[in-house]
């Protein structure tokens, strides 16, 4: 079994000792139930991953030594998830799952159809960041404040395209009045982005978009419906498959 990680805010370097907060230092001692002596990685996404010692362990906290460094950091692709916030479990499995496949950004937003529900920022960042390290990367994802889907529109940058996961078929487009029939299919859409240096997917909620939020989406140069697929999936589904095939096309080759 390798060591286990630790995602840590401070400067990493030969020698340093962290002390380690009450939360990190209960996850290290009772959960991850290391003692004195007992070897762990550290790292964050500035200076990369390194070996490290439990010196000591208190009742209120834990020091750690820095020792060796073990790989220098690497940064995911500049890839967002904009998703809205299905109910919990579903939430917080695409906050694991999508920190698992690599995203710099996880962008709650809010749809017409969202179950208006509160969002717990805090709580999707300690997702996140416990998913990041049991997956050998070297950030938590970003969580950003949940904004509106038209507020998330409002002054994109252009050079972030938006794939938009568009379930409607073809009947259904054609109910909302158009010329809009299923959106092309996912893998085939990527390679119009090949050259993109960054990317962004959307996910809607339970219910899907509304015939408005459609409109509004496809009106919208920098967005690309896409289907993935005939069936139906549920949300964290489509966050997952969507993830995985545009890390594998797009993303995770990228940097060599
Ligand atoms: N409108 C649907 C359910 C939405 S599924 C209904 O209630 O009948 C939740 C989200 O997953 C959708 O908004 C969409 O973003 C994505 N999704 C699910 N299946 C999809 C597919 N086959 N193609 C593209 N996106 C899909």
């Amino acid at each position: 079994m390798p060591n286990p990680r630790l995602l840590i805010d401070q400067p990493l370097a030969a020698g340093a000792t962290l002390t380690l907060d009450e939360a990190q230092a209960h996850h290290v001692g009772a959960v991850l139930r290391l003692a004195a002596g007992d070897a762990l990685r550290v790292f964050n996404a500035r200076e990369g991953e390194w070996r490290a010692r439990v010196i000591e362990k208190t009742k209120r906290g834990m020091r750690v030594l820095v020792e060796e460094r073990l790989r220098a950091a690497r940064a995911c692709p500049d890839l967002d998830l904009l998703f809205a916030p299905v109910k919990r479990h579903a939430r917080d499995l695409i906050v694991e799952k999508a920190t698992e496949l690599g995203v710099a950004r996880i962008r709650p937003v809010l749809t017409q159809r969202t179950i208006a529900e509160t969002v717990r920022v805090d709580r999707l960042a300690l997702i996140a960041r416990e998913a990041a390290e049991q997956t050998e990367r070297f950030d938590a994802p970003e969580i950003a404040a949940p904004v509106s889907l038209p507020r998330a529109l409002d002054g994109w940058e252009s050079a972030r395209p938006l794939i938009f996961a568009d379930e409607a078929g073809d009947d259904e487009a054609q109910a909302w009045g158009g010329t809009q029939g299923r959106a092309p299919p996912l893998a085939q859409a990527l390679a119009s982005v090949a050259g993109a240096a960054k990317l962004a997917v959307l996910i809607g909620p339970e219910g899907g978009f509304t015939p408005e939020e459609r409109r509004l989406l496809r009106g919208l140069s920098h967005v690309i419906p896409v289907s993935l697929g005939p069936r139906i999936l549920r949300a964290e589904t489509a966050a997952i498959a969507a993830l995985t095939l545009i890390q594998a096309v797009w993303g995770d080759w990228r940097q060599g």
